[in-house]
This record gives C-alpha cells, sequence and structure tokens, in this order.
C-alpha cells in the first residue's frame, strides 16, 4: 500500500529481444516485492533495504528446480520510476531462463504489462508529464547523440516547463478578466482588453519560435528523407559511399545495378540523414529496371530533399532533363559530379536551374566537395534552430499539432479584440489555448489519447 494509486502489479522483459549477456525483468506494484520473494531464494526482500541490490537464485516454486542466478533490485515508492514499489530481475541465463522468470512472476500474481505500461504509470502517477513520456520514447528511438541529448533535455523537463509558463501566463490574464466582469463599476475595460492582447500577442510568439523547431524535430525523429537520383553511371553510389564512409551500396560500370532500392542512415554531424539509393529515373523496357524506375518516382516524392547528380564531362540527355524538371518544387541540391574530368557542362549552362537551387561541384572518385554536401545538409537541419534560446526542440507531431491549435485560438482572441468583440467572448477563446496547452502536458487529457500514445511504446517501457 506504499504506492500513489492502486494499481495492479505489472511485469515484463525491460530488455530488447535477443540474445543478450543479462535481461532485466522488471515489476511495478503494490505487490511487486511480494510477488518475486515467492520466486526468490536468498534474503528475504521483504525485509531488505529500499534501493539495494540482492543476490540470489529464482526457483519454481511448484518442484523446487533452479531457474537463474540473479541479482534482484528492490526499490521501493515512492522514489521509482513509476512512483510504485520497483524490483528488478537481472537474469544472465539467457532468452529462456529470462522467459521461465517471467512466466512464474505471471503465475504467482503479475499480470503483463502492456507496451508502454511502466511509462504509463509515471505519468498517471504524476511522476513525469506527457512531454517527458514522449521523450522516453524518443530516447528509445533515438539514432544520433544530438536526438538522444533532445530527449534526455525534454525528459529533464524543458518542455513541460515553458509550457507551464506560458499556462500561467494566459491564466494570470484571464484572472484580470474575471476581476473586470465582477466589477463593471469600475472601468477596466480598456485595460483589461490590452492586457489580454499584449498577453496573447507574447505567448503567440513563444510558440511560433518552438513551430519552429518542429521541422528539425521531425527530421531528428524518422531522420531527413534523401533521395539520390540521376541517370545511370553519374556517379550516385559514388557518392553515396562516400557520404557513408564505408562501402555499402554497389559501384559499378554497368548501368542500372543499384536495382534496389537501398535504405540507411547516416549520421551527418548529428543530423540522421535517411538515405534512399535510388536505380535513377530512366525509361526504359527492362523489367527488373522498371520496378527501380518506378521507386525512384516514388522515393522522389517522399523525399525531404532531392540530391540530382549530373555528370559534368559529358552533354546532358533527356533523362537529366527529366529529373531536373521532375525535381523542380523540391528543396534540391544540384551535384555536377565527375568534376575531376574536363568539364562539359556547367551550371551556367543549364537553363532547368534555378535561383535558389544549391549547386555542388564535386568528385566521388577524388573524394572532393563532400565535406560540402554534408555542411548543406547540416545547414537544412539548422534552419529552425537559429534562434532557440529556450533549448527545446519539438519532437512529436502531436505536440505540433496542438501548439498549431493553440496558436489558433490566440489569433481568434487578437482578431475579436480588433473587432471590438465582448470580453466575455474573448475571454473563451484565450480558455481554449490554455486547455490546447494543457493537453501537451498532459494536464488536461482524454483516456483515449493516452491509451494511444502509450501504446506506441515497446513492451517493457
Ligand atoms: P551510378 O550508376 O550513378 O550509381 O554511378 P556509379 O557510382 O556506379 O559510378 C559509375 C562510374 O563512374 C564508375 O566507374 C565510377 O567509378 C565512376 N565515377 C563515379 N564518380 C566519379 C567521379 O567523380 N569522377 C570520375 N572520373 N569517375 C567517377
Ligand atoms: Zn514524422
Amino acid at each position: 500500500p506504499s504506492s500513489v494509486t492502486e494499481y495492479d502489479t505489472i511485469a515484463a522483459i525491460s530488455t530488447p529481444p535477443g540474445e543478450g549477456a543479462i535481461s532485466i525483468v522488471r515489476l511495478s506494484g503494490d505487490q511487486a516485492v511480494a510477488v518475486a520473494k515467492k520466486i526468490f531464494k536468498g534474503r528475504d526482500l521483504e525485509k531488505v533495504a529500499s534501493h539495494t541490490i540482492n543476490y540470489g537464485h529464482i526457483t519454481d516454486p511448484a518442484d523446487g528446480s533452479l531457474v537463474d542466478e540473479v541479482m534482484v533490485s528492490v526499490m521501493r515508492a515512492p522514489k521509482t520510476f513509476t512512483r510504485e514499489d520497483v524490483v528488478e530481475i537481472n537474469t544472465h541465463g539467457g532468452i529462456v531462463a529470462t522467459n521461465k522468470v517471467l512466466q512464474l512472476l505471471l503465475g504467482y500474481g503479475a499480470r503483463m504489462a502492456e507496451p508502454g505500461e511502466f511509462t504509463k504509470r509515471a505519468f498517471l502517477n504524476g511522476r513525469i508529464d506527457l512531454t517527458q513520456a514522449e521523450s522516453v520514447m524518443d530516447l528509445i528511438r533515438a539514432k544520433t547523440d544530438k536526438a538522444m541529448q533532445v530527449a534526455v533535455n525534454q525528459l529533464d523537463g524543458n518542455l513541460h516547463h515553458l509550457i507551464s509558463n506560458l499556462r500561467q501566463e494566459i491564466l494570470d490574464s484571464l484572472a484580470q478578466v474575471e476581476v473586470n466582469i465582477d466589477y463593471p463599476e469600475y472601468d477596466t475595460d480598456q485595460m483589461t482588453t490590452n492586457l489580454l492582447l499584449e498577453k496573447a500577442r507574447m505567448v503567440s510568439k513563444k510558440i511560433d519560435g518552438l513551430l519552429k523547431t518542429a521541422d528539425s524535430g521531425e527530421i531528428l525523429q524518422h531522420g531527413l528523407g534523401t533521395a539520390i537520383v540521376g541517370k545511370p553511371n553519374v556517379g550516385k553510389s559514388s557518392l553515396l559511399n562516400r557520404l557513408l564512409d564505408e562501402e555499402k551500396a554497389i559501384v559499378t560500370d554497368v548501368a542500372g545495378t543499384t536495382r534496389d532500392v537501398v535504405e540507411q542512415y547516416v549520421n551527418i554531424d548529428g543530423v540522421p540523414l535517411k538515405l534512399i539509393d535510388t536505380a535513377g529515373i530512366r525509361k526504359t523496357d527492362d523489367k527488373v529496371e522498371k520496378i527501380g524506375v518506378e521507386r525512384s518516382k516514388t522515393a522522389l516524392q517522399g523525399a525531404d530533399l532531392v540530391i540530382v547528380v549530373l555528370d559534368s564531362s559529358r552533354e546532358l540527355v533527356d533523362d537529366d532533363i527529366e529529373l531536373l524538371n521532375a525535381t523542380n518544387d523540391k528543396r534540391r541540391i544540384i551535384i555536377f559530379n565527375k568534376n575531376d574530368l574536363m568539364p562539359v557542362i556547367t551550371p551556367e549552362t543549364v537553363e532547368q536551374i534555378k535561383s535558389d537551387d544549391v549547386i555542388l561541384k564535386t568528385s566521388a572518385i577524388k573524394n572532393d566537395g563532400i565535406e560540402t554536401i554534408k555542411q548543406t545538409i547540416s545547414k537544412i537541419f539548422n534552419a529552425g534552430l537559429e534562434d532557440n534560446s529556450n533549448n527545446v526542440i519539438i519532437t512529436s507531431a502531436r505536440q505540433a499539432g496542438l501548439l498549431r491549435k493553440a496558436k489558433n485560438s490566440l489569433n481568434d482572441v487578437i482578431s475579436g479584440i480588433e473587432a471590438g468583440m465582448p470580453i466575455d467572448l474573448v475571454q473563451i477563446d484565450m480558455t481554449a489555448c490554455w486547455d490546447t496547452l494543457g493537453e501537451i502536458t498532459g494536464e488536461s487529457y482524454q483516456d483515449e489519447l493516452i491509451t494511444q500514445l502509450f501504446s506506441q511504446f515497446c513492451l517493457g517501457k
């Protein structure tokens, strides 16, 4: 009965599936220690001090057979991740023994945890807010150190504090409106209106700043989807290999060898680049090649960035021009590769190039210009982070969506005041904004949302 809220006791394997040296089976709930005790031979777990690690053995009470030699951590509420009693059993007998330990726990009073249920309890028991819960998920999925660092910041509560402060500002202004409505004899109307307007503009500006980081946050989470396109033999695979710094894509003289779309992540100065190597857009009757072309076009559509590779040592052909036209409205980098050979085409002679295109000259063979490609990509990522003084990056589409919704309410506040709307109507929009911001941190939330959010977690977290 030492935990904050009464929930049943849950158990799951918390380490990633697969063969590891050590696995952890985690228990959380009022009965965590009692359940573990039933299958543990060693010191009396109900008598050991909190936050201790205890050596012993797991045995099957049914027949007394030995299952594994273990270390058991006992952590009493409330200073635990879930704010409930938590027991972690470190097994080392491999996946079979670990599964057996879990099965025994389930047989002696624990229930199998749902995905994300440990984190969900941390949230429900008030240990973390929703942005922090989401950062736990981000941490698990982090592809680079930078993504990890952003997640740790958020777990620390940076976004939580920022949103809480904005909500407080709104609440203060609403309180002021209440005073005005309760005491209409004081002529404070203009003052209150001005205050609301000022607050709405201030909060709106803060939200804009946060929203600007959302693109970078999205890239951190999912990678910058990048398609490298070009007709066969211009050097796509060679450039890709230079970017990857290892020979993962096949480089060859035969046109159209890179038939399959290879998807790989590359860490470019902390930016996860999701590279999509394609067969290049090319009209052909070759069946296998056709699949590649189709995939190329699909990849092109989904890409956040397109790297168009041209061979600067040859005249442009229809395929090049078609490709330049097809990527005309995309964020693109146009590469004049084979810069080590005599140039036949230059950026000045290619009329499909627009003024805002990034043009780079490279030689994959001489490893020349690769650094510039990396810098260009870095720039794209950092574009939204220039005035990010709060060191907070919006990494979830859920958060970004709610921020946009909150901003819409503020726009209504501002336009309402400007149109001379009665203050109690303006107040409704301001309150809506306050509510929406509360959804971000989970202060105002709906059950379905919570269920949906935590179901995205992996088991044991
Ligand atoms: P892809 O079909 O576009 O992927 O082109 P590859 O990367 O397979 O390269 C085709 C051929 O061009 C290979 O023989 C490469 O060695 C060669 N190549 C690639 N990049 C360069 C470069 O910068 N300079 C020169 N001279 N040859 C290159
Ligand atoms: Zn996404």
